[in-house]
Parts: C-alpha cells; sequence; structure tokens
C-alpha cells in the first residue's frame, strides 16, 4: 500500500480522549477497582498522524507474565520520527496490570483474560476489564497486532498466530515478515475471535518466555511491526535497511506429549527440522537408572519447547509445525536469526537514534 499524501483533518476521540492530528498524548484507561479501593488503570499511548492512514493497535501483556511485547512497544514509541507516521497508533503495553503486578497470567478471580472478551460491564473483574478494553479501545481500531510470549515454563519461537481465511488478515500476517505463520483456529472469547467478528484483521505475535526478557524475541518483534506498518502504509517505504523473511505457512501442528514421568532434558532446539524417527530428548526416572528415548512421531519443525525438567506423564513437551517445504523453512529460520543477530537495533541506543 503506499503511503497516504492526504493530510489528517480529522480529530481523532478514543475513551473520551479527542487528539489532534500530529498529537501523542498518554492516558489512563480505568478499568476496575481491587478491593484496596486502588484503580487497574491500564496506561495508553496515542499517536495522531499528521497524514491519515489505518489505526493499527498494538497490545502486550494481555497475560500479565508475558513481558516481550512490553519492551517491543516501548521500542515501537521511542523510534525517532514515530509521530511522523501516517494513520494514527494505539500503543497498550500492560492490558493486563494486576497479572502484570502480581507476575501471573490470570486475574485476581483466576481467569484468562483472553478468553473474557468482550466482557460485561457487570461481571467479573476480568469480564470488566475485558469490557472496558474492548469497547473504549479495541472497537476503534482498524488492525491489530497482539504479543504474547509462551506460558510459564516454555519457549516459542518467534511465530505468527492468525486465522488465514481471512485474506486482509493473511496479508497482516505476511506484513509482519517472519518465517513462520501457523493457521490457527479462533477460539471464542479471544480478542482475535471477538475483534474479528467485528471485521478488524488480528494477528498475534507469539515468541518467547514468560516473565523474561529475549533480546532476539524483542528485536524480531520491533522488526516485525516497522515490517507490517509499511505495508499498512503507515510508515515511508525502507529510509533503513529491513529485516525481511519469507514467511511459511504451516500446514498443521500437534504437540508431543510426556510418555511418562521423570526428569526431562531436550535435545533438540527451538526451529530445529525433526525427522519422524529423530531423538527429541529424554526422560529419566529420577531413582532408577532408566531412561526412555523420545523420538518423534512426525516430520516438522520444532515451534515451542518446554524448558521445565519436571514431568508427568501427558504434558506437552514439544509444539511440532508441519511444512511442505520443511527444510527450507529451517533455513530460513537460521539466516533470519543471523540478521535478527547483527541487526543494529540489538543495541537499544540505535532505536533512539533511528528515523523510520
Ligand atoms: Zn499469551
Amino acid at each position: 500500500m503506499s503511503l497516504s499524501k492526504s493530510l489528517n483533518k480529522n480529530v481523532f476521540e478514543i475513551a473520551g480522549h479527542v487528539i489532534q492530528p500530529g498529537e501523542r498524548i498518554q492516558f489512563d484507561l480505568p478499568t476496575a477497582n481491587l478491593y484496596t479501593h486502588a484503580p487497574l488503570n491500564m496506561p495508553i499511548e496515542v499517536i495522531h498522524g499528521k497524514y491519515s492512514g489505518p489505526i493499527l493497535l498494538i497490545c502486550a501483556a494481555i497475560h500479565g507474565d508475558e513481558l516481550n511485547g512490553v519492551e517491543i512497544i516501548r521500542r515501537v514509541r521511542s523510534f525517532r520520527g514515530i509521530d511522523k507516521l501516517h494513520g494514527t497508533l494505539v500503543l497498550v503495553p500492560v492490558v493486563n496490570l494486576f497479572g502484570f503486578i502480581h507476575q501471573s497470567r490470570y486475574l485476581p478471580d483466576r481467569r484468562d483474560l483472553n478468553r473474557s472478551f468482550p466482557g460485561s460491564e457487570k461481571g467479573s473483574i476480568a469480564s470488566r476489564v475485558a469490557y472496558k478494553f474492548f469497547n473504549e479501545i479495541v472497537q476503534h481500531c482498524t488492525h491489530i497486532i497482539d504479543l504474547h510470549t509462551a506460558a510459564v515454563n516454555r519457549d516459542n519461537l518467534p511465530q505468527i498466530r492468525a486465522a488465514l481465511e481471512n485474506h486482509e488478515v493473511k496479508k497482516l500476517a505476511k506484513s509482519f515478515s517472519i518465517p513462520v505463520i501457523i493457521n490457527s483456529e479462533l477460539i471464542e472469547n479471544t480478542l482475535r475471535y471477538e475483534a474479528g467478528k467485528l471485521g478488524i484483521p488480528v494477528i498475534t505475535y507469539e515468541s518467547g518466555e514468560a516473565l523474561r526478557l529475549s533480546e532476539k524475541c524483542i528485536v524480531t518483534g520491533v522488526r516485525g511491526i516497522v515490517s507490517a506498518m509499511r505495508v499498512l502504509g503507515m510508515l515511508p517505504s525502507k529510509r533503513i535497511a529491513t529485516v525481511k523473511a519469507e514467511p511459511y505457512v504451516a500446514r498443521s501442528s500437534s504437540w508431543f506429549r510426556a510418555p511418562l514421568d521423570g526428569l526431562f532434558r531436550p535435545l533438540c532446539s527451538l526451529g530445529a527440522r525433526v525427522k519422524r524417527g529423530d531423538t527429541l530428548g529424554v526422560i529419566s526416572a529420577p531413582f532408577s537408572s532408566e531412561e526412555e528415548v523420545l523420538t518423534a512421531n512426525s516430520d516438522g519443525i520444532i515451534i515451542c519447547l518446554s524448558n521445565l525438567p519436571l514431568v508427568n506423564e501427558g504434558e506437552a513437551l514439544f509444539h511440532i509445525a508441519r511444512f511442505e517445504k520443511a527444510s527450507a523453512v529451517e533455513s530460513e529460520i537460521a539466516a533470519h536469526e543471523s540478521n535478527i543477530e547483527e541487526d543494529r537495533l540489538f543495541e537499544i541506543e540505535s532505536v533512539l537514534s533511528t528515523e523510520i
């Protein structure tokens, strides 16, 4: 999409705030109160461009312990020249404030916020937070990139998850320009499902571990967002070199589960290609000399790995995605990783001086 040349004559109104073209503001969205009467306010930044264009919501920490996205958003907002964008950026680095404070995925009612959309005005705390976010913020945007990591004790290869049967969603997924896309089914009450029902294309960037920051996952995410914003016509086409990758869509994916209880040691890494019969890892019984070798029951690429050695039978250890051309995907992942490692955005100062 080419850049719109038309000056933005319209103010942008969101959650009771009126933002002039060329203006950026921060505000707190009140969502619910804790029983201490302390308010759970969601911090939000809006950058309303001088030129018209899409309204892109980038949000993170819907699961409060998933931190890579918080840092990704901080870097996107810090780019020099980000306020010259075409269109509007709505940045919500921490959707689940309570979980973020408590280093937890959940809210005090133990509900998963990403199963609570579109929420209800009078429901449990998760429903009320979801309702406010959905009604005051989500519905005012034209595109959404939702940032996640694996659940605690797991590590995700950087990947996009999206429901690709929708043309606009597929375009957004590919525009992120990373090697692995999972065509993932929509689950009711998730942000992707409920915003999708309103016709808003949503993609999820999954990368890294809960409660950890990974520079590789962060830089990949920042580069992916810049790439998507260029395709959406929100940023000038490259003043700086991009880190691009050929995106491959998985045919399917499945979990390899522990066949017995014990101590688990993985013997393959994220992004590796495995073939049926290859050794994936070992489970040993702590009080015997027995060891069970885990062998792959299908070909594919490892896209998620458990990093907790204590396992019970049935627990998910490896998420394996199947592709038409697995060897091409493996090479693309390796090439993309080394490009990202050499990227100057690995030094945070270059974000602050990089004109995008
Ligand atoms: Zn998540």
